[in-house]
């Protein structure tokens, strides 16, 4: 077996080699443990015929990990500097594809039937880049990518707003957004030391397990978020005043809000943070009757 990358004798020989400067603009904080790497990978039960997708191999220290276990492994990198050096490290490897290309304007969907028609299923295991981490897991869920699921590393803060449960601080419309696609759990916390260099906030992985089905079944989805955001516009101020506030013509619409609340059976006194997925779904539909459907 090759060395391994993620040391930090290794990584910084690299650095050196290549004359390699870190863009904070573009969130590059390397991994140098490969216990940590190796847990990430585990997390994602990646078997024979998984195809992996990975977002920022930076200068292959995941990667490196994935190829060990996947039969082929895609990654998106933004950074032209970089690609020189993953032909160097990653020479070892065959079966990884390095895409030059921001991961936010690339069309994953049609990647995934040119590159894993052959797999059984696909995931995507990735240490984020920290300033555009909430877009890129927006970006691959709102896709409906045909992916078993996601498994990355992440602000630690981020992390916890998107496995919260009801009636914590930390549930809001992320947490809700997430959580309609997938089955979500923080399963790790990881020191600031793994990296180089340090980010200023401590990390987390999550792994987002899809769902068959959305959790609930909702009659316009558009609506359902946007049901969502209005509200935790306030956290402080009731459902009824949220949403009186924050949907369009609410409060010219006071009395058909309360009597969606009434036929949802919640009590407008509540906050959006205490209502479940669930109540959110019944909610949402009922309030839909009122403001896209003809009576
Ligand atoms: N995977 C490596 C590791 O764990 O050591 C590097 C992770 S580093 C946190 C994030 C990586 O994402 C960097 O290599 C950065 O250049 C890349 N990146 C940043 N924005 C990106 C984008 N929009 N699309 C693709 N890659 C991006």
């Amino acid at each position: 077996m090759h060395k391994d990358i993620a040391t930090p004798v290794r990584t910084r020989a690299i650095m050196e080699k290549y004359g390699f400067s870190f863009k904070k603009s573009l969130g590059q904080n390397f991994l140098i443990d490969t216990n940590i790497l190796n847990k990430i990978v585990d997390f994602a039960e990646i078997k024979e015929l998984t195809g992996t997708i990975e977002i920022g191999p930076g200068i292959g220290a995941l990667t490196e990990q994935l190829a060990r276990k996947s039969e082929k492994v895609v990654a998106f990198e933004i950074d032209q500097r970089l690609l020189p050096i993953l032909e160097d490290t990653l020479s070892p490897y065959p079966n990884v594809k390095i895409i030059h290309q921001d991961v936010l304007k690339a069309d994953v969907g049609k990647m995934i039937e040119q590159e894993f028609s052959e797999m059984e299923d696909v995931m995507v295991v990735a240490n984020l880049p920290y300033y555009v981490t909430t877009p890129i897991v927006m970006k691959l869920l709102e896709e409906r990518l045909p992916i078993r699921g996601i498994v990355v590393m992440l602000q630690k803060e981020v992390a916890d707003r998107i496995a919260a449960k009801p009636g914590t601080k930390d549930y809001g419309s992320l947490s809700i957004a997430v959580q309609y696609y997938t089955e979500a759990e923080t399963v790790m916390i990881v020191p600031k030391t793994v990296f180089i260099p340090q980010p200023n906030v401590d990390s987390a992985v999550i792994r987002l397990t899809r769902r068959q089905k959305p959790a609930v079944e909702v009659k316009d989805e558009n609506f359902f978020f946007q049901v969502t955001r209005a509200s935790f516009a306030q956290r402080r101020k009731t459902l009824l005043n949220n949403l009186t506030s924050g949907l369009p013509e609410g409060k010219q619409r006071k009395e058909d809000i309360l009597e969606a609340l009434r036929l949802s059976e919640i009590d407008p006194g509540r906050r959006g943070e205490t209502l479940s997925l669930e109540e959110f779904g019944r909610l949402s539909n009922e309030l839909y009757r009122f403001f896209h459907e003809t009576r």
